[in-house]
């Protein structure tokens, strides 16, 4: 039977073992797929990745970055959203210390207010006590809750800030235009 000397050479993507027959200057990986070129010196052959595979590759990456950008602005429009104030008659806002500082004062001056308002009135002592106690319960709870959601805030936004920095540092795209 007539031999055909088969050369094994590797994919020079993945390193799989490659049969290439003697003549044979072009070489698909059975393993990655990847469209290979077959080059020869004298002494040895070896493969090298074609310039369509390489754009090919190239173009996976950059599809990847974007999406995994587009992600995270996505994830970090879901945080803030999250942890915006909003309610009727309450222009949305980020939740911030100062915010918290302001609903607590209101709380208090709602206390005194409701509490004044009950001892000029005479009313039971179960409601001159129990309004100004739940002006003050609401504003301290409403405070507390804007402190730290203010944190939990500046956190996700320091962490999406780092991350989207490293994502568009390795993007490094020249000749990209948009
Ligand atoms: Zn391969």
């Amino acid at each position: 039977m007539s031999e055909v000397a088969l050369e094994t050479l590797l994919c020079r993507r993945c390193g799989a073992p490659l049969q290439v027959g003697p003549g044979a200057k072009f070489v698909t990986c059975g393993h990655c797929g990847s469209s290979l070129r077959v080059e020869r010196s004298e002494s040895a052959a070896w493969t090298e990745l074609t310039e369509r595979t390489e754009r090919l590759e190239e173009k996976v990456e950059r599809m990847d970055r974007r999406s995994e950008l587009a992600d995270l602005d996505r994830e970090w429009e879901r945080t803030r959203k999250s942890l915006m104030i909003r309610g009727k008659g309450v222009r949305e806002s980020e939740p911030s210390v100062f915010g918290g500082v302001m609903v607590l004062a209101i709380g208090v001056v709602g206390a005194i207010f409701a509490a004044s308002m009950g001892a000029q009135a005479g009313f039971p002592a179960l409601v001159g006590i129990g309004f100004p106690l739940a002006f003050a319960g609401f504003g301290i709870f409403a405070a507390v809750s804007q402190f730290a959601n203010a944190a939990k805030w500046r956190e996700a936004e320091r962490r999406y800030r780092r991350r989207r920095a490293e994502l568009e540092l390795d993007r490094g795209e020249p000749g990209e235009c948009r």
